[in-house]
């Protein structure tokens, strides 16, 4: 069964709702932010990527009635033990250093001082889960990883999150200085949906 419903992103982070949207709008799949149904985001208190992604995909479903993906993603620096990870987001409020992306990127590029390239790798990775409804059983879920390095300074330029601090390993550049379409080809957001509208079945087609 075909559906022309949009499909609802569980995502408040506008970031990341411009890149789904930049790789989903060629397709011709309709999705829109949970924000603009006032769904609110809940706390990400999983264990796991995935276990935050299906939670937060099943409230978007579940208060809005619509098919649902969700993201949960982060950045692990292999010097950090695989942190900020499954914290990304909240790095420096968990370290009392302030909430915003620039704080975080502040916290991180201090907890590297003085380590040289060679041990300043690390990864972004991003789970990406559909749920038809809000009680479906099967979600489909795909991941998607990018390799890198953390830069000894911020970069100026666009994204979000640690996109100044990421070098990726694709261009040798920080992310920061990439464009929306560079970034989704190369990202752990755009491999993971690639992998994710190759795992839908037909019949879940939105297109
Ligand atoms: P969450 O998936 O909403 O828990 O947030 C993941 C956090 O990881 C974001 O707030 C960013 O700090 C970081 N992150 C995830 N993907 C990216 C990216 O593509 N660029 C920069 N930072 C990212």
């Amino acid at each position: 069964m075909s559906d022309n419903r949009p499909i609802v992103f569980a995502s408040s982070n506008a970031g990341k709702i411009l890149e789904l949207d930049e790789l989903l709008t060629p397709l011709g799949m309709q999705v829109k932010s949970q924000l603009d149904y006032g769904v609110e985001p809940l706390p990400e208190t999983a264990l796991t990527f995935v276990e935050n992604a299906i939670v937060k995909a099943r409230h978007a479903s579940s208060e809005t009635g619509l098919a649902a993906i969700a993201d949960d993603s982060g950045l692990e620096v292999d010097a950090l033990d695989g942190a900020p990870g499954l914290y990304s987001a909240r790095f420096a409020r968990m370290h009392n250093a302030g909430s915003g992306d620039s704080d975080n990127n502040t916290l991180l590029l201090k907890k590297l001082e003085g380590l040289d390239d060679d041990k300043r790798t690390a990864r972004f990775r991003c789970v990406l889960v559909y749920l038809q409804h809000e009680k479906d059983p099967s979600p489909v879920i795909a991941q998607g990883v990018w390799e890198g390095h953390i830069l000894k300074t911020a970069e100026s330029g666009g994204g979000f999150g640690y996109d100044p601090v990421f070098c990726n390993h694709d261009t040798h550049s920080a992310t920061s200085l990439l464009s929306k379409s560079q970034k989704n080809k190369l990202s752990h957001r755009g491999k993971a949906l690639q992998a994710l509208l190759a795992s839908l079945p037909p019949s879940m087609s939105h297109t």
